[in-house]
């Protein structure tokens, strides 16, 4: 594959952006060689500037639950940009998003339309402590909820493919107010209440965490949370920016029966443009401006265009829920072909799967459940993997700590491809 007009784009870039690139995991740091620009998507597949077509496991990050390009929702846009793009005043088509929200969504009663899901997640721990008068949050190692001060403790996606667990720039004031637990352990939330319990806030947590790779929660690890939230006063924060509209239409909150306090929104609810949201019962959501005090605002929030994409998308995903069962069943052929041929290659793995969310770890542990499991996994040899696949025409996160992203676009011909070139890149590294 050429990828000669990408790397001078690379070059190009990196004089004018830091690292070349507008969100830091994308430049392929971690995986090594330069980053390919893309000029186009369609369904499952993009094509870069040099014109190689890949089949796409990011999908925008989370967004293209439904393909690239999906037709509903460019049309749309197409319509609603003939009278404007922004008005900073409210419009009918707000309230339709949120009542759409609404009713997808179960603890959700009301909902604030905000631009991205770092947004949401600092509105979201701003409100519990404005509601609770409480400052501290606990948050669990790994867990990755957007680029806020509170947050960069210990955090997944980027800040953990950078080994960057602690940002300079946040300061100590801040960082002490947040409190790192363990995915998985509940003791290690207990110790913590126990200690400061009238003083939490609330606890923010990925239900199913993707920014570690994909690590799903233990029977009642999610439901404990509950309870021990309930029994100090400190609200529930689930974290939904990746998994909401992905794992259900209800989210993951709909798939185990727990119901936080607030939840937080985006990627799939614009449908691959900028819009987030964080929403919860009327109770709480009523301490939020101009009804309550705690002050939240945003010039460009609950944008036309990026409203009209997510109401397109949301109502897809509302009335047609095969395309969950549908993504399921592919994701689920998918990791356990791709399994299979680790173990015919003689390559140690552990593949976690739910729902359209998957990550292989390359690891001789018999199950990744923690933080410590997770960063146990084999890094150069994905990276290895990462290049051959990206050569062969299959686009994977770059990094060993994302979860793979299926889309109801990706047919037979995709994954059959998919699998059969997985299989011809794990015999190479494996007969190394
Ligand atoms: C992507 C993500 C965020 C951050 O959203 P941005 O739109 O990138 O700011 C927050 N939380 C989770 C769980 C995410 O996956």
């Amino acid at each position: 594959m050429l990828h000669k007009k990408s790397i001078d784009a690379f070059d190009r870039a990196r004089r004018v952006i830091p690292g070349g690139v507008n969100s830091p995991v994308r430049a392929f740091k971690a995986v090594g060689g330069d980053p390919v620009f893309f000029s186009k998507g369609e369904k499952a597949w993009l094509t870069d500037i040099d014109g190689n077509r890949y089949i796409d496991y990011v999908g925008a990050w989370g967004p293209m639950i439904l393909g690239h390009a999906f037709p509903p929702v460019l049309e749309a846009i197409r319509r609603t940009v003939n009278d404007g793009t922004a008005f900073g005043a409210p419009t009918e088509r707000e309230t339709e998003l949120a009542e759409l929200i609404i009713s997808m969504v179960p603890s959700i009663e009301m909902v604030r339309l905000v631009n991205s899901g770092t947004e949401a997640t600092m509105s979201a721990i701003r409100l519990a402590r404005g509601y609770t008068k409480r400052d501290l949050i606990v948050k669990f190692q790994g867990c990755y909820h957007g680029h806020g001060d509170s947050f960069l403790i210990a955090a997944g996606s980027g800040a953990l493919t950078f080994g960057i667990p602690d940002s300079p720039g946040v300061t100590k004031a801040v960082a002490n107010t947040t409190l790192l637990a363990q995915f998985n352990d509940i003791n290690s939330v207990k110790e913590l209440f126990e200690k400061y319990g009238e003083q939490i806030a609330a606890i923010i947590v990925e239900p199913v965490v993707g920014n570690m790779g994909v690590i799903i929660p233990e029977s009642n690890f999610l439901r404990s949370l509950r309870d021990i939230t309930k029994q100090y006063g400190a609200l529930l924060i689930f974290d939904e920016v990746m998994t909401g509209f992905r794992l259900s239409s209800g989210g993951a909150q709909r798939i185990f029966g727990v119901f936080p306090d607030i939840t937080t929104l985006g990627k799939i609810i614009g449908g691959g443009m900028p819009i987030a949201a964080y929403g919860g019962s009327e109770a709480i959501m009523s301490h939020i401006a101009p009804v309550g005090a705690v002050y939240q605002a945003g010039t460009l929030s609950g944008n036309p265009l990026a409203v009209t994409a997510g109401i397109e998308m949301l109502k897809v995903l509302k009335n047609d829920s095969s395309i969950y069962e549908q993504i399921g069943k592919n994701t689920e052929y998918l990791s356990k072909s791709i399994h299979k041929a680790c173990t015919g290659a003689g390559i140690p793995c552990v593949i976690n799967q739910i729902g359209s969310m998957m990550t292989l770890f390359f690891t001789e542990k018999t199950s990744v459940k923690t933080y410590a499991d997770a960063i146990a996994s084999d890094r150069e040899k994905f990276s290895i993997y990462f290049r051959a696949m990206l050569e062969s025409g299959i686009y994977l996160p770059p990094s060993q700590f994302e979860s793979w992203f299926i889309s109801a676009t990706h047919g037979k011909i995709e994954i059959d491809l998919t699998v059969e070139k997985n299989e011809e890149v794990l015999r190479k590294i494996g007969g190394v």
